[in-house]
């Protein structure tokens, strides 16, 4: 309380609702208090803090993993109303995962009108029971996210709908299912189903996929609600004048950069587009691992799912899920679009054996100036080289950047070579 007093004699903004309780029984009256008059704050409370006042004995409890020992939120208890459930509609998410969603006969609660409650999934719908048509008892959780608490069944009249699990996406009719069993989300499995497209565009686009600069998630949100594109390949169809079409705030000059962009990234080579086309389970290394393997798109739609299997780190659900993948003709006909734009869907064999760090281990450590250790990473690999975490003796190069630490004592003690940033990129002229 001292501490808070004197923060406010100096200037800084504290909270005009602070008090210093004597005892439990004030703690409660001030918890009551305010239970019943948060209406007067001018912003939205769900409960009170309770806090020991001296340091001292706040050090001497100290913490859990988790939360202090000397600190506890004591909440309101919830507000609640009893509404109807009109329908319950099935939302798809960015990430295919499928809601269903309870729409209210609108009732005021706390503050606002609800309408609607995410019922997260489909045993939370069995677990209580909700149909079309019941009447249920809601509450918002943390003051703010409405929930359905309990369904009134002494108020059903026998028009009560049950929902079942959806057959197929309601986006794209395509076949739904869990990504592993363990899931209690049902999902779209298609992985080219519109509602995942503005997800697909952002991997897409971002720069360990086919880094193409100046699409930001809010420019992809306005091309796709402009219908520009419906699926990635689109991306390489868009022209001066779709993009003007957009309007505010999208100029001659932007659209030129972003047109650049997009034809560079033709260029970036199959592991990214592996990467980039969202195949399930399939992130930065797998990616590598295929690319490298069967050198050419053609080639990894054409392989069976033994050859899948065969390589290390892909176990029998990813190579199933690759597999599935590549024979989706919504995928195929990406991927046609793609090899008709120009999109590079090999490697060349030379990359692992011919590059300069042949063979060679390097790590880095400390900040660099220059570049991502991500795209560092990069280089050396495309080089040939091998990119490590940690200095062990066998290391070959330790690459410092500024404020480096016990990698860099670690590599001075086994006498491994040492070059700064600047030594390194002017010494391999990368
Ligand atoms: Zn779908």
């Amino acid at each position: 309380m001292d501490a808070l007093t004197y923060l406010k004699k100096l200037g800084f903004k504290t909270n005009e609702q602070t008090k210093l309780a004597k005892n439990i029984n004030e703690v409660i009256e001030y918890w009551k208090y305010w239970t019943e008059n948060k209406k007067i704050l001018d912003y939205d409370v769900d409960g009170t803090v309770i806090k020991v006042n001296s340091f001292e004995e706040q050090t001497r409890l100290g913490n859990t993993a988790r939360s202090p020992r000397w600190a506890i939120a004591f909440k309101f208890p919830a507000e609640q109303a009893i509404t109807k459930v009109k329908d319950i509609i099935f939302q798809v998410g960015s990430t295919g995962v499928i809601t269903p969603v309870a729409i209210f006969e609108p009732v005021f609660l706390e503050g606002s009108t609800v309408q609607r409650a995410s019922l997260h999934n489909f045993d939370y719908i069995k677990e209580r029971d909700i149909r079309i048509n019941d009447y249920v008892k809601i509450e918002k959780a943390g003051g703010i996210i409405p929930q359905v608490v309990t369904v009134l069944t002494e108020k059903r009249t026998g028009n009560e709908i049950k929902i079942n699990e959806p057959q197929s996406c309601p986006v794209c009719g395509g076949k739904v299912g869990k990504l592993n069993p363990s899931e209690v989300a049902i999902r779209c499995l298609n992985p080219l189903c519109k509602a995942k497209l503005k997800r697909n565009l952002e991997v897409w686009v971002s720069r360990d996929a086919m880094n193409i600069q100046g699409l930001g998630p809010k420019l992809i949100d306005r091309i796709v609600e402009a219908k520009l594109i419906e699926k990635v390949s689109d991306l390489y169809k868009l022209d001066h004048f779709k993009l003007a079409t957009l309007g505010h705030g999208v100029g001659p000059k932007m659209i030129s950069k972003i047109l650049q962009q997009i034809e560079n990234s033709k260029q970036r080579g199959l592991d990214k587009v592996l990467y980039a086309i969202g195949i399930p389970n399939v992130g930065k290394k797998i990616a590598k691992d295929l690319a490298q393997k069967f050198k050419s798109i053609d080639n990894l739609m054409n392989a069976e799912y033994d050859e899948l299997i065969a390589i290390e780190g892909i176990g029998e659900d990813i190579a199933q899920q690759i597999y599935d993948f590549f024979r989706n003709d919504r995928v195929k006909e990406v991927i046609d679009e793609l090899k008709k734009y120009g999109i590079k869907l090999e490697i060349e064999n030379t990359n692992s054996s011919n590059g300069i760090f042949n063979g060679m281990m390097i790590c880095a450590t400390g900040e660099l100036e220059r570049m991502p250790r991500s795209q560092l990473k990069e280089i050396i690999e495309n080089n040939g080289g091998i990119f490590k975490d940690n200095v062990t003796k066998k290391l070959d190069l330790l690459v410092v950047g500024k404020n480096a630490g016990s990698k860099f004592e670690k590599a001075k003690k086994y006498g491994i070579p040492i070059l700064t940033e600047e030594e390194f990129f002017s010494k391999y002229k990368i």
